[in-house]
């Protein structure tokens, strides 16, 4: 069967993967992880083609184009709240010219079984890529879907909920070589091409604004991860983005991972951790492996907010977390959630100082946004800041966020916009950006980052 991995066009970049969705916040846009690894499992069984619009900046009639020199039987495709009228309306196009379709993301993650009644063009919604469940589908054997929303040959709608939530899962080798070679952009990549690489799926921690966590928590093996990683090496990549949403999380696995890294001894990465879960043997065996920067969640400068989105850290952890990383020589990217309910021009004005404290590399402020099937979603719609049926949403804050207790949302906009250029276009900051390129290819990067993150924050 010949089946299209898609990631539909859209009129802005938009990033969709992982149960989550978001425009661009500068310029950057990386392989979206569940088709890479869906590429292996389908490439399995099927012939499979990749389209990336987002990567290839098509348009809907080039898309559609391309789609129908392709012909496919089938199309999987990848959706987000963030672009959903554009998605729906894309994807119903292809099933009215014959093409079966499946979606994951976001929008689909909670309430499936409506979202399938309401879209009669969607046949099956994946909640999880790391299984099987695409290939039952494709050859109609719904008996054995572990964690899927699906339409029935009799029309019937049907949430199956029987998936492993944890344990160890197994994927065939993810075919990075379908990919564009071009159009993918990572901010704290010290080269290109990149590749982008998971070992793991979800995340053990509970906090409460977070789809992430939501997921259960599934480990592949070393090897496995070590095989893709040499397959990338024998397509031309040096660079990894480790999409591991806490790096280090098991960490006789994380330092096996690295001495498996250390011993190719020719790659540099990055990856996201939790400033409470490096410890100095780790971030020395990730230093001595190739890591070159860690992103590290902040979230808030406040212990009483950190405790009530169920962080699990306070702020003297994230102190100490920082000041390990720099001394192992890491570069760091701090990451905060800005726009909670409880946030004013105070507790903005705080993470500003708290990130300055902290000496971060980069600075990355999140919208606040309700995720799907998150306990702040269900907070949200209890305290009247959104509605239960608000499907579009924004996280990189371009346009659909929430407005705060203290603050409307034009206001929370323009502070977080005021943080950034404080933040960014400081002269020691600048200097320090100029002096830390490794090469000129890497500043012409940063730069173009840094134009693009500028613009969006005017
Ligand atoms: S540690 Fe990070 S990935 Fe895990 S649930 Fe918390 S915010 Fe999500």
């Amino acid at each position: 069967m010949k089946v299209l991995l898609l990631n539909p066009p859209g009129e802005r970049v938009y990033i969709r993967d992982y149960l989550c969705s978001k425009t661009t916040k500068s310029n950057y846009l990386f392989h979206p992880i569940d088709l890479v690894v869906l590429s292996g499992t389908v490439a399995s069984a099927h012939d499979v083609h990749v389209l990336d619009c987002m990567a290839e900046r098509l348009s809907p009639a080039a898309a559609r184009a391309r789609i129908d020199a392709l012909a496919p039987d089938a199309i999987v495709s990848l959706v987000g709240a963030v672009s959903w009228p554009e998605d729906r309306a894309f994807l119903a196009d292809q099933h009215a010219r014959g093409r079966r379709v499946a979606a994951i993301g976001d929008v689909l993650h909670e309430h499936s079984e409506r979202r399938l009644a309401e879209e009669p063009w969607l046949e099956l919604a994946l909640h999880d890529f790391s299984n099987q469940d695409v290939l039952h589908w494709l050859v109609h054997d719904q008996s054995e879907l572990e964690e899927s929303t699906v339409r029935r040959a009799d029309g019937r709608i049907e949430r199956v909920h029987r998936g492993a939530r944890k344990g160890t899962f197994r994927v065939p080798l993810p075919r990075h070589e379908l990919f564009p070679r071009s159009g993918y952009h990572f901010s704290f990549a010290r080269r290109e091409p990149f590749a982008t690489i998971l070992t793991d799926y979800g995340c053990p921690y509970p906090c409460t604004f977070c789809v992430i966590g939501t997921l259960g928590f599934k480990t592949r093996p070393v090897e496995d991860a070590l095989a893709e990683i040499d397959h990338v090496r024998a397509l031309g990549v040096r660079e990894i983005f480790f999409m591991d949403q806490t790096f280090g999380v098991v960490k006789s696995r994380a330092l096996e991972l690295c001495r498996g890294l250390e011993e190719r001894g020719d790659l540099s990465w990055t990856a996201f951790t939790r400033p409470d879960t490096a410890d100095d043997e780790l971030l020395d065996a990730m230093h001595r492996a190739g890591c070159h920067t860690l992103i590290l969640g902040v979230e808030s400068a406040d212990d009483a907010r950190l405790a009530a989105y169920r962080k699990g850290y306070n702020v003297g952890a994230v102190r100490d977390g920082f000041l390990r990383a720099h001394r192992h020589g890491l570069r760091t990217v701090g990451t905060f959630i800005v726009g909670l309910p409880e946030e004013d021009a105070d507790s903005l004005r705080r993470t500003l100082d708290l990130a300055l404290e902290l000496d971060v590399d980069f600075l990355s402020l999140n919208m606040a946004v309700p995720r799907f099937g998150t306990a702040f979603r269900r907070q949200a719609v209890e305290m009247g800041l959104c509605d239960e049926d608000d499907l579009v949403m924004d996280q990189g804050g371009a346009d659909a966020f929430l407005p705060t207790k203290h603050l409307e949302r034009a206001q929370m906009l323009a502070l977080k916009k005021e943080m950034v250029r404080r933040f960014y276009l400081r002269p020691r900051y600048l200097m320090r950006r100029l002096r830390s390129a490794g090469n000129a290819g890497e500043l012409a990067r940063q730069a173009r980052e840094g134009l693009a993150l500028l613009r969006r924050n005017l």
